[in-house]
């Protein structure tokens, strides 16, 4: 059967653990080759074995995402290996649950470093070369955080609003030169993000407020994300695709 990516090449920042790695699997398994670039090697390269046990082509790449020459290495990696790319993944984040006041500036710059000038160096190095494969199609992993507020976690908020904006910026400059561009919006999903990073207590009522009732899982975001990756969402740029249970139809 042929597969949603068959001959396509997919470089995802973060791909090591949670999404990313959900990701690289649904990838690998319908027909892509993949890049995962993360900073935690051991991981990474665990995540890679697990795709090629399961007959599928990847290959792990250090990557810091907030390090320009890291973005520069990792897109030539995709190239040397694969020949070209198709699809950027800008997965990468890390979470703060701080408010405005609790909010150092140490906290603030590095949030911004890594969830939103990650995503910017990103598909500035990935565009040259997917210009050169004829057009491709770049999904930025922004959240709810960026569409709603939640009261905490300023600037992972400040960073995934940024992040919904530069993606539809990027959209309509890049459009014709069929360079799709589009955001994904999760819900609270359950990853070590969640399972480490937010108060069980907060989950159980965010849980509760949650019209389907539960946290979504990596997997699921995975699938929006191949959706918006293959030619099925063709028609789709500048968009924002919503994942999150019906948290913010209310
Ligand atoms: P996770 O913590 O399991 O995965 C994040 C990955 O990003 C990790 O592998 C981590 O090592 C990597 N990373 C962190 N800093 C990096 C850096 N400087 N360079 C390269 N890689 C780096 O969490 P996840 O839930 O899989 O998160 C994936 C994305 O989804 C993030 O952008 C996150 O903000 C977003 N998101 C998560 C949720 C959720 O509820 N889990 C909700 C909305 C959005």
């Amino acid at each position: 059967m042929a597969g949603r990516l068959d001959g396509k090449v997919a470089l995802i920042s973060g791909g090591a653990r949670g999404q990313g790695a959900a990701e690289g699997k649904v990838f690998a398994r319908e027909g892509a080759k993949v890049v995962l670039g993360d900073v935690l090697d051991t991981e990474g390269l665990q995540t890679v074995s697990e795709i090629q046990a399961a007959g599928g082509s990847a290959v792990y790449i250090h990557l810091d995402v907030t390090q320009e020459g890291e973005w520069k290495n990792a897109v030539s990696a995709a190239v040397r290996n694969f020949g070209k790319l198709n699809i950027l993944v800008n997965n990468a984040g890390i979470l703060r649950m701080e408010g405005i006041e609790d909010t150092t500036l140490e906290i603030w710059n590095r949030v911004i470093a890594v969830n939103q000038t990650g995503v910017f160096l990103g598909m500035k190095h990935a565009i040259p070369v997917l210009r050169q494969a004829g057009g491709g199609s770049i999904i930025n992993i922004s959240s709810i955080a960026g569409l709603i507020g939640v009261g905490a976690a300023a600037a992972y908020q400040a960073t995934k609003g940024a992040v919904r904006i530069l993606t539809k910026c990027a959209a309509v400059q890049y459009a014709k030169e069929n360079i799709r561009i589009n955001s994904i919006h999760p819900g609270v999903i359950t990853t070590l993000m969640v399972t480490q990073g937010i108060d069980p207590e907060a989950r159980k009522l965010f849980e509760q407020a949650t019209p389907l009732g539960r946290e979504g899982s990596a997997e699921e975001i995975a699938n929006g994300v191949l959706f918006l990756a293959s030619d099925e969402s063709s028609y789709m740029t500048g968009a924002e695709l919503v994942l999150d249970g019906g948290y913010t139809a209310q």
